[in-house]
């Protein structure tokens, strides 16, 4: 399918939600995805369904953790296509819990995907972007980078740490290499993501919060938008939640 676009963008997180989502809008608009998530019987799945319904779609079993698995995914995008125009850093994991239940293991976890995970997206591209002259990179925080609840401090932290390397890069990339850096900032949505919650109660909890969520199209339009806007124009941050979300 060749529509108005025709980029090449790796999505992480594509087996589920937002990513999943993401993959099909943006397939369906004409570009070709590149999906990296950990089950690649979901990614075989999606692929295959993009491409049925004309578009154009590849995937690699990728765990956004390992820094040389975010590599062979841009090299995997890089040998196929050859140009990575866009990468949506979107992988990410949320087990809230309350500091006092010292889940130092999920700790580590949500640092090792959230942040770390970006952060190896970005080396992974940044070389090949750089090259170019020309990318884009969106990243995708939360509401909860913005605020702080109980359960949430790891989580927001996290979340805190994606806004601030997205500003660094579109500072240092932008007005040089016009690399753009895009902050998506989503509220409640409808996903897999609460599965992670191992501590009963907080898992409860989010599910009554979650009967307001909103559909993880309405996230990928957002992404769709900072992508399809012209080269010199930067969309820098969006939030969206649902209408009725305090
Ligand atoms: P999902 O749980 O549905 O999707 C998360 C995705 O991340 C899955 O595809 C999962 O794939 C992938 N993932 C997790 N760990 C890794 C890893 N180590 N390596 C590669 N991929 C990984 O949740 P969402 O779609 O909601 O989450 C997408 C993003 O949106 C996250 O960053 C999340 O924090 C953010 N977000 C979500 C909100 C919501 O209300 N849903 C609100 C605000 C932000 P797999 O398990 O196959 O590896």
């Amino acid at each position: 399918m060749q529509g108005l676009n025709s980029k090449v963008i790796i999505i992480t997180g594509a087996s589920s939600g937002i990513g999943k989502a993401t993959a099909q809008l943006m397939a369906a608009q004409g570009n070709k995805v590149v999906l990296g998530a950990r089950r690649e019987d979901r990614l075989r799945d999606l692929a295959a369904e993009i491409v049925q319904a004309g578009g154009e779609a590849v995937f690699l079993k990728t765990d956004v953790a390992s820094y040389a698995s975010m590599q062979e995914l841009a090299r995997f995008a890089m040998n196929r296509y050859g140009r990575i125009d866009v990468l949506v850093n979107n992988a990410g994991i949320m087990p809230l819990s309350m500091l006092n239940e010292l889940k130092v293991d999920e700790w580590d976890q949500m640092i090792d995907v959230n942040i770390k995970g970006g952060l190896y997206g970005i080396a992974a591209v940044l070389p090949v972007m750089r090259q170019q002259q020309f990318g884009h990179i969106v990243h995708v925080s939360s509401v909860a980078g913005y605020q702080v609840s109980p359960t949430s401090s790891v989580y927001s932290a996290t979340k805190m740490a994606v806004r601030a390397i997205a500003e660094g890069l579109r500072q240092e990339e932008s007005p040089a290499s016009r690399i753009r850096s895009t902050l998506i900032s989503p509220g409640l949505t409808e996903t897999e993501l609460a599965d992670g919650i191992t501590t009963p109660e907080i898992k409860a909890m989010v599910g009554q919060m979650n009967q307001v969520a909103i559909s993880p199209d309405s996230i990928a339009r957002a992404i769709a938008f900072a992508v399809n806007e012209p080269e010199d124009t930067g969309v820098n941050e969006i939030i969206i939640r649902p209408t009725v979300q305090p």
